[in-house]
Order: structure tokens, then C-alpha cells, then sequence
């Protein structure tokens, strides 16, 4: 209201009044929420990936000055800003989660096979994305597909990517995209017990990029290593053979890209 209320001093503002709901929530109230949400994550993941590896889970966000996400077994760290808007952070304790059964569970036998690690979690990531209508998977694919061919995202030996680019984006999000055209070559069903078959048989194991190939062999009487030559051992754009059957399972409602892919080329924060 403008003016001072009665038997208050003047003011050189107007005074206004408000209520707790016209302030931003404070961001412990985010976290909370995204946090509250983790039974219903990992039942999710679990529905895909096989049984939750752990008899315990949790996670900690650190009032402190963080750059990242890190998925220690049982209780990922977080960095506080992930949660830079209501809902955010959810991607991040879904991909923190996935960790669980790929890269604390099943351990690399070597850092060069971190595609095994970071393509799974951000693949989970996309499938979230998709259950919760913010994108489906294969939109999250389009949007990195889209990067043009000279971008150095394509530059990058995902199965091989050398010290300096362990944590590089492109690990991320190629190797979820190999995972997406394993899928789409197998199928949802060999697809999906590839993934449950590696979570399960190999748990608290050591893990390559071999194993992984012949397992996905063995399970779908494929030859894949065309496949996998292409999306993890070829610098550069790979062609996609059909785009038709990349797009089976577009709508026309989904022309519109969800938050997953219109974050791409921001900064994003290692996970
Ligand atoms: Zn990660």
C-alpha cells in the first residue's frame, strides 16, 4: 500500500505489502522436492536397469562452493547449483541414481571405458525426461545430432577419449546416443534386458567396452560391431542410415524440444 501505516515513519519508498508466496522459495525447498522424489526415481530406474544394487540410498548437497555432482555409493554429493529452478535438479538425482547401478556397482576396469559410466546415466536422464513430458528420448538425441559436423563435439573418441576429455560433454551425450542406436537396432526388448542383463550379471564387478559389446551380441544375434565402431571409436558425424526410423516415435506434438535439448550448449556442470 503507498504510504507509511498509521503511527509508522515516513518512508522515502511506498511501502508495499506482501506475502511469504511473492518471494522465490528458498532453495533448500528445490532440493527437498527434487530429494522427496527419490523412492519414486529409483523405482523407476529399477523397472528398467533391474533391482537397486544397494541396500541404501540418500544423497547430500553441500552449502559449499561446488562444480559438480559425484555419485558416491549410497549418498551422491551434489552441488547446490543445480537447483536453479524449481524441478531442475530432478535430472541430476536421476542421473546420480543411475550411477548406482552403472559406475558404483558395476566399476570401469580402465577410466578410457567412461562412456559405460556417463552415456548410461545421461541415457537414464533422457528416459526420465520423456516419462515426465520434458522431452522424449529420442528429441534429447535430435538435439545433439543437430550439433553441426565441424563441431568438436564430434571430435572426440567416445570408447577412447584420453585423460583430458574423460568428463567431456561429449562422452555424455554421445554415449547415450550410441545407447539410443543399440535400441533402435535390437529393439526395446533385447535393448532393455542388454541393460538389466549388464547391471545384473556383472554387479560389484569390473567392466569394458568389450564385455558390454558381447553381451549385446549374445542377447540380440546381432554382429554390432559396425555399430559400435561408428558411434565409439569414429571421430566425427556419424550418418544415421534411416532418419525415418529415427523419428517413429516423434509425434507431431513433440516438434517443440524440451528442456533437456534446449539446454544443450550451455554450460553444463560435470556429473
Ligand atoms: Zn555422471
Amino acid at each position: 500500500m503507498p504510504g507509511a501505516p498509521d503511527g509508522s515513519a515516513p518512508n522515502p519508498n511506498d511501502w508495499i505489502v506482501g506475502t511469504a508466496a511473492d518471494a522465490p522459495p528458498p532453495i533448500g525447498a528445490d532440493i527437498q522436492a527434487s530429494f522427496a522424489r527419490q523412492g519414486e526415481i529409483i523405482g523407476f530406474l529399477s523397472s528398467m536397469f533391474g533391482p537397486y544394487p544397494f541396500g541404501a540410498a540418500g544423497g547430500i548437497v553441500d552449502n559449499a562452493d561446488l562444480g559438480f555432482a559425484l555419485e558416491n555409493q549410497t549418498r551422491p554429493i551434489y552441488s547446490k547449483v543445480f537447483w536453479t529452478a524449481p524441478g531442475f535438479g530432478d535430472g541430476v538425482v536421476v542421473h546420480e541414481l543411475a550411477h548406482q547401478w552403472y559406475g558404483d556397482s558395476l566399476a570401469l576396469a580402465a577410466w578410457q571405458h567412461i562412456w559405460l559410466n556417463e552415456g548410461f546415466a545421461t541415457y537414464a536422464e533422457w528416459l526420465w525426461s520423456e516419462r515426465e513430458g520434458l522431452g522424449t528420448v529420442q528429441e534429447n538425441f535430435d538435439a545433439a545430432y543437430g550439433l553441426p559436423e565441424d563441431d568438436p563435439f564430434w571430435s572426440i573418441i567416445i570408447g577412447d577419449p584420453g585423460p583430458d576429455a574423460l568428463f567431456d560433454f561429449a562422452v555424455y551425450a554421445r554415449g547415450a546416443m550410441t545407447l539410443h542406436q543399440l535400441r533402435l537396432a535390437v529393439g526395446d526388448e533385447d535393448f532393455f534386458t542388454i541393460l538389466r542383463q549388464w547391471a545384473t550379471s556383472q554387479a560389484r564387478g569390473n567392466v569394458t567396452t568389450d564385455e558390454f559389446i558381447s553381451l549385446a551380441e549374445q542377447i540380440s544375434g546381432q554382429q554390432l560391431d559396425e555399430l559400435f565402431d561408428t558411434w565409439l571409436f569414429t571421430p566425427g558425424k556419424p550418418v544415421v542410415a534411416d532418419a525415418s526410423s529415427l523419428r517413429r516415435s516423434a509425434t507431431p506434438e513433440d516438434v517443440e524440444p524440451g528442456p533437456a535439448a534446449r539446454s544443450l550448449g550451455k554450460l553444463v556442470l560435470k556429473r
